[in-house]
């Protein structure tokens, strides 16, 4: 498998080599060049399952990058260089693009999916441009907004909650609709909550990985739900990947799930064959 996956691929998995210095500009000169000439990226799509009814209720966009010298690289190695650099502003633009071009092409060939889910970082939420990128490109493929879901964490909505609140409220005045990405791990007080107009939360993989064996996940996971929709949210667990995990969020009235049990990431003609099969 280590063949397959490229020669490079340790040196940047290694997480002692990823501290160095050297290697992360080395890293940021390839993502610079990479996104300047829109060069080794590609989204895959992860499909969410509705509980009840067992079918796709959407699917959530990830961003995969391969360097033709560095090999593949995660977004978690490289999207906080991204941050750091500026450089999600323009990687950004470039992958909500080809999620309109893609939603554009399911909607010609007619698959139905629901929506697609956009993870949105720290730097893109603050960039004032934001808004109007999002509204303009909904309008030049002629989306429906409402199949547009914009993924943020409670920690970057946390930063500051004034801002998030009156940014969020005019994505919805839009018609998109927002999930709280990452839930529970934030630390960070709950009463903002019932002022956000957020449509979903997704509760942290962490929560999910032990809830077989662990009361203390279940009761954490079980309040989660209830308190969201006790505020009207639907709620979603992250990285399912066993039917024992599944069986549980079903007693606990959880309402959508994603993971590895039903699906990993996709990427795009395999998620058309996925949809195809499972409409
Ligand atoms: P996230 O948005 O919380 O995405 C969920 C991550 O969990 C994804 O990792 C997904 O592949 C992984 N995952 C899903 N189900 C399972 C499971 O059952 N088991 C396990 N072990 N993992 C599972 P990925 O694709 O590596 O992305 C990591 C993070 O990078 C994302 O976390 C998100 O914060 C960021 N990211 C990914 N794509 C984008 C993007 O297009 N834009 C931005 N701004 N950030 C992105
Ligand atoms: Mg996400
Ligand atoms: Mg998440
Ligand atoms: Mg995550």
């Amino acid at each position: 498998e280590a063949k397959i996956k490229g020669r490079n691929r340790y040196l940047l998995y290694n997480p002692k080599m990823l501290s160095n210095a050297k290697i992360r500009l080395r890293i940021e000169s390839a993502l610079r060049q990479a996104v300047k000439q829109q060069q080794g990226f590609s989204l895959y799509y992860q499909p969410k399952i509705d509980i009840r009814s067992g079918k796709v209720c959407g699917a959530e966009a990830l961003i995969r990058w391969q360097d033709k010298d560095l090999g593949a690289i995660s977004p978690v190695d490289f999207i906080p260089t991204a941050e750091n650099s500026g450089l999600i502003i323009p990687l950004g633009r470039w992958i909500y693009q080809q999620v309109l071009q893609d939603m554009q092409q399911l909607q010609h060939s007619g698959l139905s999916l629901p929506s697609i889910s956009v993870n949105l970082s720290a730097r893109q939420f603050d960039d004032p441009e934001l808004l109007t990128m999002l509204l303009e490109g909904i309008k030049q493929y002629n989306i429906n907004p409402q199949s547009i879901d914009i993924e943020l964490t409670e920690s970057v909505i946390m930063r500051s909650p004034h801002k998030s609140i009156n940014l969020l409220k005019k994505l919805r005045d839009a018609q998109m609709t927002i999930s709280i990405d990452d839930f529970g791990i934030a630390y960070s007080s709950l009463s903002y909550l019932k002022s956000l107009p957020a449509n979903r939360l997704k509760i942290d993989k962490s929560f999910i990985d032990d809830i077989v064996h662990h009361k203390d996940d279940q009761a954490i996971t079980s309040g989660i739900i209830n308190m969201g929709h006790n505020l009207g949210l639907s709620v979603l667990a992250e990285g399912v990947e066993t039917a024992a995990q599944l069986d549980i969020l079903k007693e606990l009235g959880c309402d959508e799930i994603q993971g590895f049990y039903f699906s990993k990431p996709l990427p795009f003609h395999e998620l058309t064959a996925f949809l195809k099969r499972s409409s």
